[in-house]
């Protein structure tokens, strides 16, 4: 197999806001993650892009704009002001005030964001952002850390081109933002897989939440207990994608590489190792299709950085010494300084044979009830979302030539109906 054109996206802001002291979440492990990709050397086997910054009209697509208005007005100084909005947001103690937060929220997007245009377009095969994949935002909420949903706002730009996107999850918590979104429709299947039970969060994500009305059957989830391991792991997370590709004839991926399923990590119970995570990376990159790969939770930020730079070797197909190269960052890796440690813990994997057995013969027999490969029908779409050789705010009233129009698919009851937007306004259900 040749080897994947890879586009990589980093803003070397990112790396610098703060959600507070004593708060798990911390940006800080991005620049971490681009120091070892700089210092292996990985830079010279891709396009890197310092990316474009999402506006409040992309976001938008996805968020209330009450929602995104209260996210771009508030600010550790007026905080008082806005104490009504803050329950009804959910801001304040999982997700917390902290300054710049928007242009944070901005950054992480517009990289999603625009890794989405390169795949539609065709400028690359494979779009990386480590600073995506906030999983869990909500459309009028923000939850678990995360407040814009980057996700589904990328999935829904991969949507004017492509007629099927697989979402796949193997951060440790549920993937209960970008499968709400989706809940209705066949355009988009989610399939997550996560610690479920004894009130892990967000609590959503068993078995049997499968999707309503035209995304019955297409959200998948796997609910997994602690502890589990590289081996387990592999026996229930392969056949599941194999599966679930086979029915679903996806025409493009996005992956969230979420790692807090390694072991050791601050807030998650599973005990993967680096190796275990990437070969779930490679697995779905061997698919060979388009793939938004992002990345998600991981709280022991040393092994965060680890892990991504291994994932993003993986994906270059490039092979990179367990020795980390020297860096301003090195002390961080003590004391064995290597890219593979061993981060096992010794907790029990409650994962027997037999449990992910049924799982997967649920699964199995799940999916046999869908329609293999649904269509779209082909209908007038609007334009890109971004214009990315314009520095200014993409126009939104400002359509694309219909030759450019003509090549991309879209349901007959898509989000946009011309100028108006349809959009649901009384739940948190996308429809596509
Ligand atoms: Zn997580």
């Amino acid at each position: 197999m040749s080897k994947s054109t890879v586009a990589y996206f980093y803003d070397q802001d990112v790396g610098n806001f703060h959600y507070g002291q004593g708060h798990p979440m911390k940006p800080y492990r991005i620049t971490l993650t681009h120091g070892l990709v700089l210092h292996y050397g990985l830079y010279k086997k891709m396009k890197v892009y310092r990316p474009y910054r999402a506006t409040f009209h992309d976001m938008c697509r996805f968020h209330s704009e009450e929602y995104v208005d209260f996210l771009r007005r508030i600010s550790p100084q007026n905080v008082q002001e806005f104490t009504k909005c803050l329950s009804m947001f959910n801001v304040g103690e999982d997700c917390p005030v902290f300054d710049g937060m928007f242009d944070f929220c901005s950054m992480y997007t517009g990289a999603s964001l625009e890794g989405a245009v390169k795949l539609n377009n065709e400028h690359c095969d494979i779009a990386v952002n480590w600073s995506g994949g906030l999983h869990h935002a909500k459309k009028y909420e923000a939850s678990g850390f995360c407040y814009v949903n980057d996700i589904v706002i990328s999935i829904l730009e991969l949507l004017k081109y492509h007629p099927r996107v697989l979402y796949i999850d193997i951060d440790i918590h549920h993937g209960d933002g970008v499968q709400e979104a989706f809940y209705l429709t066949d355009r988009v299947m989610t399939v997550s897989f996560h610690k479920y039970g004894n009130f892990f969060f967000p609590g959503t994500g068993d078995m049997y939440e499968w999707g309503s009305e035209s995304g019955r059957y297409y959200s998948v989830n796997v609910p997994l207990k602690e502890g589990i391991d590289d081996q387990t792991y592999m026996q229930i997370f392969k056949p599941v994608i194999q599966t679930v590709v086979e029915f679903y004839q996806p025409t493009c991926v996005v992956l969230q590489c979420g790692a807090d399923s390694l072991g050791s990590d601050r807030l998650g119970c599973f005990n993967l190792s680096i190796k275990g995570h990437g070969e779930c990376v490679k697995f779905v990159k061997d698919l060979g299709l388009p793939m938004l790969v992002l990345g998600g939770g991981g709280y022991t930020k040393k092994n965060v950085a680890r892990c991504w730079t291994h994932e993003t070797a993986v994906l270059l197909d490039e092979q990179i010494s367990s020795e980390l190269p020297f860096c301003e960052y090195l002390e961080y890796f003590a004391p064995d300084f290597s890219l593979h440690p061993d981060i096992s813990t010794k907790q029990e994997n409650l994962n027997t044979k037999q449990y992910l057995d049924s799982i997967r013969l649920t699964i199995h027999d799940t999916l046999k009830n869908l329609i293999h490969a649904p269509s779209v029908q082909i209908q007038d779409v609007p334009p890109d979302l971004l214009s990315l050789e314009n520095t200014e705010e993409p126009d939104p009233d400002v359509r694309n030539h219909t030759d450019e129009v003509d090549k991309r698919v879209e349901p007959a009851n898509e989000f946009y109906d011309g100028d108006k937007d349809n959009d649901k306004e009384n739940d948190g259900f996308i429809e596509v």
